[in-house]
């Protein structure tokens, strides 16, 4: 059995004033939860600060980007070892990265194997435009994008793939747990094609999308569905302590 995951993304958000003041809200009901492995992605500036308060909880952290070099004449860009004991994961080809900072699926592999082989464990984020989904290129779109981003890797169950249907994001206007759970399904089987059966199965494949303390047992529930990628509703400590925890009790209740 996969471990639940969830990831809450704060984005561009917060000072290092409010990242200290929102984990400090969050730390006491979210330490201790083990069943559920809990990654906080606060932007670069606010890692060091939210690792000190989080400091031997349960609560991992996650940086939202990575640059590709280990190190050199790249101004402005964070390299995966400058991260390394900083956090644990990195966000990878979120569809805000590809859409505004022109990602390709190029650099998205590159990304991927760069963080692996720096240890960092890659969130690599996929998922279809709203033109996409309505002109029925979905399947196609995120096999592209799966088959590109671990070209050449094979990750020995470190990978995590959060599906992500753009025309959800910060829309309010989630997919069902139904339509999450057969995308899903066949992200998987994309995985066993092109790895095998047995590696497949060692990846978590979260949903993300307008999820809510409202809506996340929806998604939880559906067996295919691993966890989710959260974006606004992390920002608030009660919406995000009630996504944790309706997140444990359902899946140990599977
Ligand atoms: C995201 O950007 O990864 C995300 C899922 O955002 P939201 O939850 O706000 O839709």
């Amino acid at each position: 059995m996969r471990r639940p995951f969830i990831a809450g993304n704060w984005k561009m958000n917060t000072s290092v004033d409010e990242a200290i003041n929102l984990v400090k809200e969050m730390v006491g009901e979210l330490d201790r939860i083990y069943t559920v492995d809990t990654v906080l992605c606060p932007p670069f500036i606010s890692l060091q600060p939210v690792k000190d308060i989080t400091k031997g909880t349960s609560i991992e952290l996650g940086a939202q980007n990575i640059y590709f070099k280990e190190k050199g004449a790249f101004t402005g860009e964070i390299s995966p070892l400058m991260l390394k004991g900083l956090c644990k994961y990195v966000i990878i080809g979120h569809s805000e990265r590809r859409q505004y900072f022109y990602e390709t699926d190029a650099m998205v592999n590159d990304k991927v194997r760069a963080a692996l082989t720096a240890g960092l464990l890659p969130i690599l984020c996929i998922g279809e435009s709203p033109e996409e989904n309505e002109r029925g290129l979905t399947e196609e779109v995120l096999e592209r994008q799966v088959i590109n981003a671990i070209k050449d890797i094979v990750p020995d169950g470190q990978l995590v793939i959060a599906y992500e249907p753009i025309w959800a994001i910060g829309t309010g206007k989630a997919a069902t747990g139904l339509q999450a759970g057969q995308t899903i399904g066949f992200i998987r089987e994309i995985l066993a094609r092109t790895w095998s059966q047995e590696l497949a199965q060692t990846v978590r494949i979260l949903y993300g999308g307008s999820v809510t303390g409202s809506n996340i047992a929806e998604f939880i529930k559906e067996p295919r569905i691993d966890g989710a990628l959260v974006g606004g509703a992390s920002l608030k400590a009660v919406e995000f302590i009630s996504i944790i925890k309706q997140t444990a009790s359902i899946k140990s209740a599977l």
